[in-house]
């Protein structure tokens, strides 16, 4: 069963076909399947008509038993890859709760209806793996029958590798005949293109390890995956590609290294406590879109008392203004979505809270509230050391992309926030005490 795979890949958009736009997705796919030591044998483009996707499909199942298949898992009419596939396997199709209550939840947050065609969102085929969309709402599909396998990936690109990386290349890794070990590196500070443009000799020139950038949902990471007949020479081979990147202009935004997907799933909270426990530090946060989110998450670990000491969410105006001391000017002049806000709630918030470093978030989470010149999805952060640590303040805007629901935007902004605590953190010296 293990021997023998070979793979194609289906690439479903007619935009694709017209030239409208280029086919990175495969691109991405080829390298990762190399990784994985799948022989890729084909590569197929076809336009949304079920009729010609069935007949690819026949077609590449008479040569190889993997086909990954990308695009066309909207909600639309035109959308027609979920439902081809399954007439294919001849699998019935069925409501995944969880995926309803994402969408559901997704759309309650935008302020929009539910409707009809957002319920074909909601259908998987009977018996099959689904792959959580952490940037969209089509969920990924993994089917495998008689000695079969289909991967179905949403189109857009961002949402095709975050969940390619997470979780379908586990679910592909037993296909491989040999040992898989991954590493990621985390990174904070820096964008996964100019990460990506840093590393590009070393990604083209490895194929095993190899070596792919993608966002993360708090952070950028470096997945390093070497294959090998063992996992200690996986492991090593991995250390030094490690060493290698870490040499590099990206080495210095790294923060942590994990090697499980639970290990990265809490990294930066994680990291946040160890460097202000080591420094021996003390943390806190001034929060208004976030509603104290930030130090939800540092609460629900362990350890989080011996480094927060506590958080304000000063939603309202008066809050800001009365609690944490923002003047009606800075208010008036610059808004209190604004870097000099900011700046001040995060002052206040460390001379009311008595802590070592504390940060400041304050933004527009939508789906309402946003202007042109501040749109959804704005946000500003500030980070200031006490006095015996310099008093230094650092402040910076995010523009979250538009589309992001109030949720994410809400998340990827805590995450945010505990990256400049930790910056600031390693950057402080220790506590004189
Ligand atoms: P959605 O749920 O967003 O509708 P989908 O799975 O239906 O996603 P498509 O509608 O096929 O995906 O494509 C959505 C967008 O993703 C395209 O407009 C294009 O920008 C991008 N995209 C699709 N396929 C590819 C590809 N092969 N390479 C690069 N980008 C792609």
């Amino acid at each position: 069963m293990r021997n023998h795979i070979s793979a194609e890949i289906i690439s479903v958009g007619t935009e694709l076909l017209l030239g409208d736009i280029t086919n990175t997705n495969t691109a991405y796919l080829a390298r990762r399947l190399a990784e994985l030591g799948i022989p890729l044998y084909r590569q197929t483009v076809v336009g949304d008509n079920a009729a010609r996707l069935t007949q690819a499909l026949q077609e590449a199942y008479s040569r190889s038993r993997l086909v990954i298949l990308t695009g066309g898992l909207g909600p639309t009419c035109d959308d027609i890859t979920k439902e081809t596939v399954a007439a294919y396997f001849s699998l019935p199709m069925e409501e995944d709760t969880p995926t309803k209550e994402a969408i559901v939840s997704y759309f309650h947050t935008k302020g929009r209806s539910f409707t009809e065609n957002n319920l074909k969102q909601c259908l998987v085929p009977v018996g099959a793996t689904v792959f959580t969309n952490s940037w969209g709402t089509a969920p990924g599909i993994g089917i495998e029958q008689d000695g079969k396998y289909a991967v179905l990936l949403p189109g857009p690109p961002h949402e095709l590798k975050l969940m390619f990386e997470e979780t379908v290349l586990p679910w592909l890794s037993r296909l491989s005949s040999d040992t898989l070990y991954s590493l990621n590196l985390h990174l904070t500070g820096i964008g996964e293109g100019e990460a990506e443009a840093v590393l590009r000799e070393m990604m083209d020139a490895g194929e095993n390890p190899t070596i792919a950038p993608y966002a993360g949902e708090d952070d950028v990471r470096i997945r390093i995956t070497a294959r090998a007949e063992n996992e200690a020479q996986a492991k090593e081979m991995c250390a030094a590609a490690a060493e290698k990147i870490r040499e590099t202009a990206v080495g210095k935004y790294i923060f942590a290294s994990t090697d499980t997907p639970e290990a990265a799933a809490a990294v930066v909270e994680r990291t946040l406590l160890s460097v202000f426990f080591k420094k021996g530090l003390t943390f806190g946060a001034a929060e208004s879109c976030t509603g104290g989110m930030v130090c939800q998450r540092i609460t629900a670990l362990p350890g989080a008392s011996s480094v927060l000491q506590g958080g304000i969410v000063s939603y309202a105006n008066e809050v800001k203004t009365g609690v944490l001391g923002v003047s009606r000017d800075i208010l008036h002049t610059h808004g209190a979505v604004s870097e000099p806000c900011a700046a001040q709630m995060a002052r206040g918030a460390a001379a009311q809270l008595g802590c070592d470093i504390a940060v400041a978030v304050t933004g527009i989470a939508g789906p309402d509230g946003g202007t042109a010149e501040k749109p959804v999805g704005t946000v500003c952060f500030a980070v200031v050391c006490g006095a015996a640590l310099g008093g230094k303040v650092r402040t910076c805007t995010e523009h979250y992309r538009s589309g992001l629901t109030r949720e994410r935007i809400r998340r990827l902004a805590s995450g945010k926030a505990m990256q400049l605590a930790i910056a600031a953190a390693k950057e402080a010296g220790d506590r004189q005490v």
